[in-house]
C-alpha cells in the first residue's frame, strides 16, 4: 500500500553559519510541516546528505571555511544528492561571477538576504510537492512492479501444476498398458488438447513393429472431442522427411507457419498443412523418442485452430511427455521380447524332452533283444547298433547343449592354427555320413585342384561343417542330393553346402541363427532337433572370424548356407589332427591290470565288460575306500577313476594313490563330465595322467590302454582323452 502523499514527510536541509538564522528559517517553513535538518557548516551539511535524501537544500553562500558554493559543488558530486535542488541565500546579489557559477553548479534558485518569508515557503514548498509526488510515483511503479511479479509467479506455479497433473495422468496412462499399440494410441491422445491440437506418433520400424502412425486431432463432432485414425503411409513428403530426419538426429525440431508452409510444398500445393485431415496446422513441432540412447519413434505435435504457438515451455512439457512416452514403449517392446523368449524357451523344453526321450524307446526294445537266450547274431548285431546309434544321437543332443551354454558364457576356447581344407572337410562328411547314409542322399563334395589351408580351430570347424550337412541331410526328403563346395574368395576360404530340400521361407531366414529358433514344422516333429544347432554354427564361425549366411528361393527350393574364413597365411603344417591310430591289432599282455572305479554300477560294470572282451584283467571299486584297498592288493597297471565320486571323491583317491610308492608309474586315468582347462588343470595337480570327458568312446578308451600296455611311457592324445603329465618310464 502506497502512503498518503500528506502523511509524508520531505526533508529540508538549511544550511547557514548563524544559529539567529536558523531560528528565523525554523519560524518561516515550520508550517509546511517537513523534516526542517539544519547545518552550520559546509562539512556538517556534506555529513546529512551523505545519510538521507532532501527535497530541497538551502544553502547560504557566504559561510567561512567550506563557502556555499564549494559545498555545492561537493554535494553535486555525490551520487546520492547529484539531483537535489539547491536554493542560494546570499546578500550579494550583484555579484555575477558568484551567481553564474552558483547555477553552473545545479542552483535552481538564487534568493536574497534578508529573506521574504512568504517566497521563501512558497518556494521551499514547489520543491517539497515535487520531491513527494516523485517518492510516490516511484513506490506505486515499484508496488505494481512487485504486483505483477506476483501475478506471473502464480500463473506460472498454475501452469506447472496444470503440467505436473497432465504429466502424472500421462505417465499413469502411458504405464497402463505393457502392449506397445495401446500406449502408442494412449500416447498420440494424450497429447491432444493439452500440448497441442493435432498429433502424430510415429514409431521407427523394428523388430516385430509395424511403422504406423498413430494421429489424434481435437474434433468437435467426435463423442470425446477427439478424433483418432492409424496411417500405415503419410502423404505429405515434407512432414516424412521431417520425421526420418529428427529420427536420425535424435533432435527436436520446430516449424513456424511458413516452414510449414514451405515442408508442404512437397505435396505440391503450398496451401496450408492439413494434418492428418481436418484441421490446418499452423505451427509443428517434432520430438524425438529416445530410450537407452535410441531414437525409437517421433512425436509429432501441430496447432491450428487454437491458433496457440510452441513456446520454450510447452515445448519442454512435450519433451518430458516423450521421455515418459519412450520409457513406456521401451518396457512394452522388452516385455514383448521376453515373452517371445519365454514362448521360445517353453517350446524348447517340450522339444527338448521328445527329443531326449526319443532315443529311449529303441534303446529298450534293443536291450530287451540282448537277452540270454538271444543267439542270432544278427539280431544281436543289430541291436548293439541300435544301442550305439541312439546313445550318439543322445550325446550330441547333450554336447549341443553344453555347447550353447559354454558359448553363451564365453567359456569355449578355441585352438586357432593353420588347417588343411580337405582334412577338415573329411571330418565333417564324416560326422554326417550316418545321417545321409540313413536317408540316402547323394553328397557331392567340390574341392579346389590347389590344396588350401585356413585359420581355425580343427574340432569346432568340423562341427560347424557337420551341423550343416546334418540339418541339410535331416531337411532334405530321402534320396536327395547335396553339395559341399570350397572355394577361395579375395582372401577368405568360402564353404557351400547346398541341399535340394525342403527350403526356407524368405521371412525365416531372418531368425533361424537364433537359439531355439525352428521354422514352422509338422506337427509329429518328424525331423527332430532343438533349434540350436546353427546358433552353434554362427557363434563359432564369428568366434573364429568368419561369418555365415543362409540363401533359399523358399519352400521346395532347397537351401544354401555359406560359411566365409580367413584365409591362413603361412603354409605351416596342420597342427591338429583328428587321425587316431586304430588299435587293431595289439595284443594285451595278460598280466596288465585296470581297475574301474565309478559309483555308478552300471557305468563300472559295462566298461569292465568292454575291457575284458579286450582281455584285461579288471577289477572294480563302487567307491573311493574301497578304491584304495584294491589298489593296496591289486597294483594295477591302470585307474580309471570317476570325479564324482560319494564321500571320497575322486581327486582326493588320487592323491592318495599317488602316495603310494607302489603306484608310481600306474596309468592314473579322470573320467569326468567336465572338459575345461581349470578342470584339466585340477586333474593334472591331483595327480592324474589323462582326463577323459565323458561319454566315453569304447575305442579310445582300450586304444589308449593298449598303447600304454605297449609301451608303459607315452599315450596319444585323442579328441577327449587329454594327456595331463610326462609319465615316468615303467619299470
Ligand atoms: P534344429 O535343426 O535342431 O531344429 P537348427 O538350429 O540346426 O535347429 O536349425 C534351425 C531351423 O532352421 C531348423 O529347425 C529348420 O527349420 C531350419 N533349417 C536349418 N537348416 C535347414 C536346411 N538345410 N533346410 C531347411 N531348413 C533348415
Amino acid at each position: 500500500m502506497s502512503t498518503p502523499l500528506s502523511q509524508e514527510r520531505a526533508g529540508i536541509l538549511v544550511v547557514d553559519d548563524r544559529p539567529d538564522k536558523h531560528v528565523v528559517y525554523r519560524a518561516i517553513l515550520e508550517e509546511l510541516g517537513q523534516d526542517l535538518v539544519e547545518a552550520t557548516s559546509g562539512e556538517q551539511a556534506l555529513k546529512h546528505v551523505l545519510h538521507r535524501d532532501f527535497a530541497v537544500i538551502l544553502l547560504d553562500v557566504n559561510m567561512p571555511g567550506l563557502d556555499g558554493l564549494d559545498t555545492a559543488a561537493l554535494i553535486r558530486g555525490r551520487k546520492r544528492s547529484a539531483h537535489v535542488p539547491i536554493i542560494f541565500v546570499t546578500a550579494d546579489y550583484g555579484d555575477e561571477i558568484r551567481t553564474a557559477r552558483g547555477y553552473s553548479l545545479g542552483a535552481v534558485d538564487f534568493m536574497m538576504s534578508p529573506i521574504v518569508p512568504e517566497v521563501l515557503r512558497t518556494k521551499v514548498k514547489v520543491f517539497v510537492d515535487l520531491y513527494l509526488l516523485a517518492r510516490q510515483a516511484k513506490r506505486q511503479a515499484e508496488e505494481s512492479a512487485a504486483l505483477a511479479a506476483e501475478r506471473i509467479a502464480r500463473d506460472a506455479a498454475e501452469r506447472a501444476s496444470r503440467q505436473s497433473a497432465f504429466l502424472a495422468d500421462a505417465s499413469a496412462a502411458l504405464s497402463g498398458s505393457l502392449i506397445a499399440s495401446a500406449t502408442t494410441r494412449a500416447l498420440a491422445r494424450l497429447a491432444v488438447p493439452f500440448l497441442a491440437d493435432v498429433s502424430a506418433l510415429t514409431l521407427v520400424e523394428a523388430e516385430g513393429v509395424e511403422p504406423v502412425t498413430e494421429l489424434a486431432w481435437t474434433d468437435p463432432e467426435a463423442p470425446s472431442g477427439i478424433a483418432t485414425e492409424a496411417l500405415q503411409t503419410t502423404a505429405w513428403l515434407g512432414w516424412r522427411h521431417a520425421v526420418e530426419r529428427v529420427i536420425t538426429s535424435g533432435k527436436l525440431e520446430t516449424f513456424t507457419p511458413s516452414h510449414v508452409l514451405s515442408i508442404t510444398a512437397g505435396a505440391g500445393s503450398g496451401s496450408p498443412m492439413v494434418l492428418p485431415r481436418g484441421p490446418q496446422i499452423t505451427a509443428l513441432a517434432l520430438v524425438p523418442l529416445i530410450a537407452r540412447a535410441r531414437t525409437i519413434g517421433v512425436l509429432s505435435l501441430g496447432m491450428g485452430p487454437s491458433e496457440r504457438a510452441f513456446d520454450s515451455e510447452l515445448l519442454d512439457v512435450a519433451t518430458d511427455l516423450a521421455g515418459r512416452a519412450a520409457i513406456a514403449l521401451d518396457n512394452a517392446f522388452l516385455y514383448r521380447t521376453l515373452h517371445e523368449q519365454d514362448r521360445r524357451k517353453n517350446e524348447f523344453l517340450a522339444m527338448l524332452s521328445h527329443e531326449l526321450r526319443n532315443p529311449l524307446a529303441p534303446i529298450t526294445n534293443a536291450a530287451h533283444m540282448l537277452q540270454p537266450n538271444e543267439t542270432d547274431p544278427r539280431r544281436i548285431t543289430w541291436a548293439k547298433e541300435v544301442i550305439s546309434r541312439q546313445v550318439r544321437q543322445l550325446a550330441r543332443l547333450v554336447d549341443d547343449l553344453l555347447d550353447v551354454s559354454r558359448i553363451t558364457q564365453g567359456k569355449i576356447e578355441l585352438k586357432i592354427e593353420s588347417i588343411e581344407v580337405s582334412e577338415v572337410v573329411n571330418a565333417a562328411v564324416e560326422t554326417a555320413r550316418p545321417m545321409l547314409d540313413s536317408q540316402e542322399h547323394a553328397l557331392a563334395v567340390v574341392l579346389p585342384a590347389q590344396p588350401l589351408r585356413i585359420k581355425g580351430d580343427f574340432t569346432r570347424l568340423a562341427q560347424v561343417l557337420g551341423n550343416l550337412l546334418n540339418n541339410a541331410a535331416k531337411y532334405t526328403d530321402r534320396n536327395g542330393r547335396i553339395e559341399l563346395t570350397v572355394g577361395h574368395e579375395e582372401s577368405q576360404i568360402v564353404f557351400r553346402v547346398r541341399d535340394s530340400g525342403i527350403g526356407i521361407p524368405p521371412d525365416a531366414l531372418g531368425t533361424i541363427f537364433e537359439l531355439f529358433a525352428q521354422v514352422q514344422q509338422t506337427l509329429d516333429r518328424s525331423r527332430g532337433g532343438l533349434g540350436i544347432g546353427l546358433t552353434l554354427v554362427k557363434r563359432l564361425v564369428e568366434m573364429q572370424g568368419g561369418t555365415v549366411a543362409a540363401h533359399s528361393e523358399g519352400y521346395g527350393c532347397g537351401s544354401e548356407f555359406v560359411v566365409r574364413l580367413p584365409e591362413a597365411i603361412d603354409a605351416a603344417p596342420t597342427k591338429t589332427s583328428l587321425t587316431q591310430s586304430k588299435p587293431g591289432g595289439e595284443s594285451v599282455d595278460a598280466s596288465y591290470r585296470v581297475l574301474v572305479v565309478d559309483d555308478n554300477v552300471d557305468a563300472a560294470e559295462s566298461m569292465a565288460m568292454i575291457l575284458r572282451l579286450d582281455g584285461y584283467v579288471v577289477q572294480l571299486a563302487f567307491d573311493g575306500e574301497v578304491a584304495l584297498d584294491a589298489v593296496r592288493n591289486l597294483a594295477p597297471d591302470a585307474i580309471l577313476l570317476d570325479i564324482g565320486l560319494p564321500r571320497m571323491d575322486g581327486f582326493q583317491v588320487a592323491e592318495r594313490i599317488r602316495a603310494l610308492p607302489s603306484c608310481a608309474s600306474t596309468l592314473l586315468v579322470a573320467i569326468t563330465g567336465y572338459g575345461q582347462p581349470e578342470d584339466l588343470e585340477r586333474s593334472r595337480r591331483a595327480g592324474f595322467d589323462r582326463h577323459i570327458v565323458k561319454p566315453i568312446d569304447p575305442s579310445l578308451l582300450t586304444q589308449m590302454l593298449a598303447e600304454h600296455c605297449r609301451s608303459r611311457t607315452t599315450v596319444n592324445s585323442t579328441e577327449n582323452v587329454v594327456p595331463l603329465r610326462k609319465r615316468p618310464a615303467a619299470n
